[in-house]
This record gives C-alpha cells, sequence and structure tokens, in this order.
C-alpha cells in the first residue's frame, strides 16, 4: 500500500486522544435486524435442505450461525465477513449458471433461490446506519468508513483521516 507523503504522520494523527473509545450506544437498526433474519433464514434453510436431502453444508450453516451471533453483538468481524461471505458463495452458485444447458430447471430455481436470500445482506450492512451499529463511525471526524488494524477487527482505522481507535463498551 502507498503511503500519502503529505499525509502527517501517524503518531500525529493520534496524538493526545485515548486509543480505547467508548462506543455509542445504539439499538439494532432495521438494516441490520433484516440481515440478521436473512442470514438466520439462510443457516435454517440449509438445515431444511439438508434434511431433506441428507446432505448438510455445515460449513455453510456454522459460518452463518456465527454472523447471526456477531450481528447481535455489533462484532465489526462479522459485518466484515457478513458481507464477503454471502458475495463468495453469489459467486461460487453463479458458476452453475455456466452449466445451464446441462442442468435441470429446479436446480437451476434453488440455486436463484439461494441467491435472492442472499443479495441483500451485503447491500444492507452496507448501509450507513448498519455500519454506524458496527461502530465503524470515526469518533474524530465521524466518517462511517473504517478498516481493520488487529486481526478480529477490534481495533480499526478511519479510512478517510486515518485515526485509529478500539471501540469498548461502558
Ligand atoms: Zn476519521
Amino acid at each position: 500500500m502507498a503511503e500519502n507523503p503529505y499525509a502527517p504522520p501517524k503518531a500525529e494523527i493520534n496524538k493526545g486522544a485515548p486509543a480505547e473509545i467508548a462506543r455509542p450506544a445504539m439499538k439494532m437498526p432495521g438494516t441490520v435486524i433484516a440481515a440478521f433474519v436473512l442470514v438466520s433464514f439462510n443457516a435454517a434453510w440449509g438445515l431444511f435442505a439438508g434434511f431433506a436431502m441428507g446432505d448438510f453444508p455445515m460449513f455453510r450453516i456454522a459460518i452463518y450461525t456465527l454472523l447471526a451471533v456477531g450481528f447481535l453483538r455489533g462484532q465489526a468481524l462479522a459485518w466484515q465477513w457478513g458481507i464477503g461471505f454471502p458475495i463468495l458463495i453469489i459467486v461460487l452458485m453463479s458458476f452453475v449458471w455456466t452449466q445451464f444447458s446441462r442442468l435441470e430447471m429446479a436446480h437451476l430455481a434453488g440455486v436463484t433461490f439461494g441467491i435472492a436470500l442472499l443479495m441483500p445482506i451485503p447491500i444492507l450492512l452496507w448501509l450507513r446506519r448498519s455500519r454506524m451499529f458496527f461502530g465503524l463511525q470515526c469518533p474524530k471526524c465521524s466518517e462511517t468508513s473504517a478498516r481493520p488494524r488487529s486481526f478480529l477487527f477490534t481495533r480499526r482505522q478511519c479510512n478517510a483521516c486515518k485515526f485509529e481507535w478500539t471501540p469498548v463498551r461502558r
């Protein structure tokens, strides 16, 4: 990653500011509730399809369960995976469409239904209210765009002003 040579040094940006900042109390917004419902439904659908066909997509069910729990707890890591994982599955599912001529309509319909269930999740999470709920709003400049600065996304950095902080619960 190329550093902006005109940007002030990091020590200066974070000067005098506490590294841990109490996150503002916020009720789960409708956008996150909707994403939570969709993720839970995908997990339930995986279980249901597993019982029906004897083929459990255990990895997917496990990820959806972790996402749902992470959503309830407002974890930024769950927010990040909640965007990345559905997109990955959608891309994988889309490859089925390249086999169009060799597949039955029922299979294609199932895949299309699966994509339709996943598609809204990253969109809902990307909305500003959702990003605020997951503590991605910069305490310094109020921008709601941040990147992880630690493995579990506890520490984060504002994409606008480069301020780094770790939100903590009061
Ligand atoms: Zn900022």
